[in-house]
């Protein structure tokens, strides 16, 4: 993959735009359809979902970003970017809508708070080199995994890394560590 987006409506968007860049990919920021155009992969960071789920709508991105995803685009969401890909989202807004291109229920800010942030070693399958720095900030907990989903990572029993298919998805921020070899991993997908 090299032209690759990154949902920039709001949030973390931009480390990862420079963990794009700092591997060689020509990372695009996404904000209205047109942007889409000529992507090979999408990244919708961490934020806040329901947020992000209204501007999708306001910015009339919502469909298009559907429409591409079921024609199996590419992508990696990262904490609010993993629920906007969850097929069923607990403790969400009543109006947050989702992607559903990831067979898992995830339950919003299950890590507990802001103050309960926290950074984790954590070991991910077919990685290699050692554990990953992960920044959990407001977490989401996926509490149910589908037949279809390959967990990658757990913390606490939990899982924190999955990936369906071409999508991959993390409860946590990859793109606040120096650590590239996720956004590597998407792009080599
Ligand atoms: N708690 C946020 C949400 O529900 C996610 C937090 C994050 O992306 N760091 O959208």
């Amino acid at each position: 993959m090299h032209k690759v987006g990154v949902l920039a409506l709001q949030g973390a968007w931009q480390r990862h735009a420079e963990a794009l860049g700092a591997l060689g990919a020509h990372a695009v920021e996404v904000r209205t359809p047109e942007d889409l155009s000529g992507l090979e992969g999408l990244i919708l960071p961490g934020g806040e979902s329901t947020t992000m789920s209204r501007l999708l709508e306001l910015s009339g991105l919502f469909e298009p970003v559907a429409e591409r995803l079921a024609e199996g685009m590419p992508a990696f969401g990262t904490c609010a970017g993993m629920i906007l890909l969850a097929g069923e989202i607990r403790d969400g807004r009543p109006d947050q809508r989702s992607f559903g291109v990831l067979d898992v229920s995830v339950r919003r800010n299950a890590f507990g708070r802001q103050v309960d942030s926290f950074e984790a070693d954590v070991a991910v399958d077919g990685l290699g080199g050692g554990g990953f720095p992960a920044v959990f900030i407001r977490a989401p907990v996926i509490d149910r995994v589908g037949d279809g989903v390959e967990v990658l990572a757990s913390v606490g029993g939990h899982p924190v890394l999955c990936r369906q298919g071409r999508v991959l998805a993390a409860a946590f921020h990859p793109e606040l560590s120096d650590d590239l070899r996720l956004h590597q991993l998407f792009l080599e997908d």
